[in-house]
């Protein structure tokens, strides 16, 4: 069966994070195809928390991996499964696997068996239990044991994975895993094949890191007469070097690249590209990748994370941006930094982001170049830019200051036209006049055009900066 098969009944995905940390961008990835998949055959998109190892899982964790979920837009169908709460469940799939003999109960302590693993490692042999083929007394069955799967060393195991196509593994050299410890927790591979059977999963799309899982769960679907659902394992996000993504290539968790200033639709993008392709199409919607989302486009090589790809795809998504949401985000990242709130900050802010949001490729830079609204009064103008406000060049500005004040319509448009009246009346280039007033008015000389940052400040802000600067230069 390839992946373009469709599937037969509805699809059911699921995105099984171990909460152990924040979600990376991996995860996010994991969880995005599984939505987008799910969403492509109407079917359901399920969260199960894998919560089993008690040592490492953390409260914390699991609320980090539910924030970046919803940050991303990536909302299960249902609630969240937490796989801890099931263990008895998964006891009762044990019980049935012992009756059925395809588990044994292994009464090997952990030393034993130990030494018996470096011993049949040291004779290049798997290791087994000698308890695969010893029937326990009723004494024995008192004593603490695991229990072990009892797999089939007959033939090999074979998957046909939707990514990297038909894998086989030979069974005489997968052990018999355990599937119950000692003190009754169950293990991982067989808590994930009972819950994604018992929630109904189809579609098991997950990192090629477990790829091997899929072998030991495919013959425990096999032991059970459950049918096994389909696997796509995906090859994992590889950092620009082209070697394993991790710390050194910077952010890794998806709330770092949220304060990075990237827009969850723009990560949403960009994270489809990565591993899956449609074409060249780079920029698309959510509802075009999930018209197109298919498990043939995920390549089977690595993804390379290119951080200036990922800056392209923002830049596009805040250009389509709605403008009161933007100013927000601006907001957001100007109080972060200390900003404090003051009247007409915000008004001034909304004004500005039209003018800007062609050029931020994140909110950061959004933020950055929406700053001149928001300083105080009265500015102070950078040191190279006094001499343009005094002497000859500051009565000109002088005279565009008293020709503003007279001037009513306040839009960038007017603006405009007045400004080009004004040079032509006297005679100079726009090069005498447009790097002064943007000096008086924005202090660094950081701001879109003229008319756009008269605009943006509004009338008043903007002449009473442009007195300031000039009292400054008398
Ligand atoms: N809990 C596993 C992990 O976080 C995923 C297991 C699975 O998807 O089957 O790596």
């Amino acid at each position: 069966m390839t992946s373009s098969t469709p599937p037969s009944g509805p699809v059911v995905t699921r995105f099984a994070p171990s909460p152990t940390g924040s979600l990376h961008i991996g995860g996010g990835r994991t969880a995005l195809f599984n939505w987008l998949f799910a969403r492509r055959h109407n079917g359901k998109f399920l969260v199960r928390v894998e919560d089993t190892d008690r040592e490492r899982s953390t409260e914390a964790a699991v609320k980090a991996i539910f924030d970046g979920l919803s940050w991303l837009g990536l909302f299960p169908d249902e609630e969240p499964v937490f796989q801890f709460s099931r263990a008895g469940r998964h006891r009762e799939v044990v019980d049935q696997l012992l009756a059925g003999g395809h588990a044994y109960r292994d009464f090997l302590s952990a030393e034993e068996t130990g030494a018996l693993r470096d011993a049949a490692k040291a004779e290049g042999r798997t290791f087994e239990s000698p308890w695969r083929d010893r029937e326990p007394s009723v004494d024995d069955l008192m004593k603490p044991h695991t229990v072990r799967f009892r797999r089939p060393r007959e033939a090999p195991v074979v998957v046909a994975d939707a990514v990297q196509g038909e894998v086989r593994w030979d069974t005489a050299a997968l052990d018999d895993l355990v599937i119950l410890r000692s003190d009754g927790a169950p293990t991982y591979n067989l808590a994930v094949v009972v819950d994604d059977h018992d929630m109904g999963v189809t579609h098991v799309i997950r990192g090629d890191d477990h790829l091997n899982n899929a072998a030991r769960q495919s013959l425990i679907y096999d032991a059970l007469g459950w049918s096994r659902p389909t696997f796509a394992h995906i090859p994992l996000i590889h950092g620009p070097d082209g070697a394993k993504l991790s710390k050194r290539h910077g952010a890794q968790a998806v709330h770092e690249y949220a304060a990075m200033g990237y827009l969850p639709e723009a990560m949403r993008n960009y994270l489809a590209r990565l591993g899956w392709a449609h074409g060249d199409d780079e920029l698309f919607s959510d509802e075009q990748a999930i018209a197109w989302f298919d498990l043939d486009g995920i390549g089977k090589a690595p993804a390379r994370l290119d951080f200036d790809k990922l800056a392209h795809v923002n830049a596009h998504w805040i250009r389509l941006a709605d403008d009161d949401r933007l100013a927000k985000a601006a907001l957001d990242v100007h109080l972060s930094r200390g900003h404090v709130l003051a009247e007409g900050d915000e008004a001034r802010l909304t004004r500005a982001i039209p003018f800007v949001k062609d050029r931020a490729k994140t909110l950061l830079e959004l933020a950055d170049q929406t700053a001149f609204v928001l300083r105080r009064r009265p500015l102070v103008v950078y040191d190279k830019a006094l001499p343009m406000l005094a002497g000859e060049s500051g009565e000109r500005i002088g005279r565009l200051r008293d020709r503003l004040r007279l001037f009513e319509s306040w839009d960038v448009f007017a603006l405009e036209a007045e400004l080009k009246a004004f040079v032509e009346e006297e005679a100079v280039g726009f090069g005498k006049v447009g790097p002064a007033v943007r000096a008086a008015l924005t202090g660094d000389g950081v701001s879109p055009d003229i008319a756009r940052t008269l605009a943006a400040l509004g009338r008043e802000e903007a002449l009473g900066r442009l007195d300031d600067a000039l009292q400054q230069t008398k």
